[in-house]
């Protein structure tokens, strides 16, 4: 199966999985609400001893312990509608060194319909990074996008300016210090 098809199938695995994870939760949270009123009637009804409600919220805390870390999605925008930045990123790449690009995100499933755009198979659906700490679809050397047109609502809409991890001050270009370990790539360094 080429490695695309097999993206995509993954993609739609996951997508299945995060709705079944909605609806239990939704569940769960009706449960939560049932048993804390059934609780609270014992409560009143002087049914409860303080040991009970001890044990009950070792249980409660128990599991908040076990909660497992969700699929993360971004709440869906039509991208192609999120107006661009109005800074010129290219007069700056000396100074910011596309640092904007190793930062975390969620996509959003016009993103994962459209396949275009690669996650992190293991924190889905985060844009996937390299080892670098730079995205995967940044062109090491360049820094530009490798996938422009496609880039995620996040990448539309992001506006460094008041950003305190890309800038001491916007106006006079003085950038913070980059972010530990984050050194600018190389061109033909990984992907590029
Ligand atoms: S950090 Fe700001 S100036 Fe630099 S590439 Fe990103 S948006 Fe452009
Ligand atoms: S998709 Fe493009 S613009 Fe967005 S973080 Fe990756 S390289 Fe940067």
């Amino acid at each position: 199966m080429d490695p695309d098809e097999v993206y995509r199938s993954l993609a739609a695995a996951l997508r299945r999985a995060n709705d079944a994870t909605a609806k239990n939760e939704r569940d769960i949270a009706g449960l939560h609400a049932l048993v804390d009123q059934l609780v609270y009637l014992l409560s009143r009804r002087g049914e409860l001893a303080p040991g009970h409600k001890k044990a009950l919220e070792r249980i409660r805390e128990q599991a908040a312990r076990d909660v497992r870390p969700k699929v993360r999605l971004r709440m869906y925008v039509d991208k192609y509608q999120v107006p661009g930045g109005d800074i010129d990123c290219e007069a700056r790449l000396p100074l910011c060194h596309g640092r904007c690009c190793a930062f975390s995100f969620e996509l959003t499933t016009q993103d994962l319909d459209e396949g275009k755009v690669r996650w992190e198979v293991l924190e889905p659906y985060l844009i996937r990074h390299e080892p670098d700490g730079y995205c995967t679809h940044i062109e090491r050397g360049s820094l530009g996008c490798s996938i422009y047109h496609d880039r995620p609502a996040a990448c539309r809409g992001f506006d460094c300016r008041g950003d305190a991890r890309v800038w001491i001050d916007f106006e006079n270009r003085i950038p913070a210090p980059m972010p530990d370990g984050l050194v600018r790539p190389r061109p033909g360094s990984l992907l590029g």
